[in-house]
């Protein structure tokens, strides 16, 4: 059975007091909503530690849209059974104000690559994201924690952090995992409609294509898509659309 812990201060005694020092800590964050890329995630964490500990908090400082955090899809009881077929050990599940007594007033901030591709159009975000991540990471305590490729802005510059804070913790990458169709899953695939799911998988199709970018923009504008950006760095293309109020977002390796 999860150990679902809403109660910050309570997990910190079962980590000091029940978790044996030789006993390794593996840690998934996540906003819920949960999917087959999330379990991936949690199978590959479950192979490599004793403990495994995921989190599920929709995280309101990384959302620079409003509506984008209202809209948010939550499905808490499927999550709870996903987590229970996984077999994780602990389901840490705060709310805003255990995981920010600070009023987020303290900030992780990165002035670079943060700026950069979705920081570019999503003002804060990573600030967001930075803060939350860290303060994840300094609750529970892990050996290693698991972030996906299908974010791999967000991996890169969470592994960054844990390097440039001294953070003792491994950060492990882990690959996109994709519907039959090539569309990457993301819990926000639930707010598309019939015909916009029939359309996502052309963003992915279009994004590994040897097309340049400017085709590539051209071709998703004609399927109906709105293109944020489209970028290519250290080797990858990156790539962020709206279909309808739904922001989608994808890379590959070049
Ligand atoms: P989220 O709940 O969207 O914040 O995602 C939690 C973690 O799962 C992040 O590290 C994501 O990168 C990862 N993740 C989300 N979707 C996928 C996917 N399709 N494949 C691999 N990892 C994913």
């Amino acid at each position: 059975m999860v150990e679902v812990i809403k109660n910050i201060s309570e997990w910190l005694k079962i980590q000091k007091e029940e978790i044996k020092s030789d006993k390794s800590i593996g840690f998934v964050p996540t906003m819920g909503a949960l999917h087959q890329g999330h379990k991936s995630l949690i199978e590959k964490c479950r192979k490599e530690n004793d403990i495994v500990v995921v989190s599920i908090f929709v995280n309101p400082t990384q959302f620079n849209d409003s509506n984008d955090f209202k809209n948010y899809p939550t499905t808490y009881e499927h999550d709870i059974k996903m987590l229970e077929e996984c077999n994780v050990d602990y389901l840490i599940f705060p709310n805003f104000d255990s995981m920010y007594p600070d009023g987020y007033h303290y900030k992780v901030i990165e002035d670079d690559f943060s700026k950069k591709l979705c920081g570019a159009t999503r003002p804060g975000h990573f600030d967001g994201v930075l803060t939350v991540v860290m303060k994840l990471i300094n609750i529970v305590k892990p050996a290693r924690a698991y972030f996906g490729e299908k974010d791999f802005q967000q991996y890169k510059l969470i592994d960054g952090m844990c390097k440039a804070f001294f953070m003792d913790v491994e950060i492990i990458p882990c690959e996109t995992v994709r519907e039959q169709s090539g569309l990457a899953m993301s819990s926000r695939n639930k707010l598309l409609s019939e015909d916009e799911i029939k359309i996502a998988p052309i963003f992915y199709k279009l994004l590994k294509s040897d097309l340049d970018l400017n085709k590539i923009k051209i071709k998703l504008e004609e399927a109906s898509f709105k293109v944020d950006y489209l970028d290519e760095t250290d080797g990858r293309r990156f790539g962020a659309v709206f279909l309808g109020n739904v922001r989608l977002i994808d890379n590959v390796k070049k």
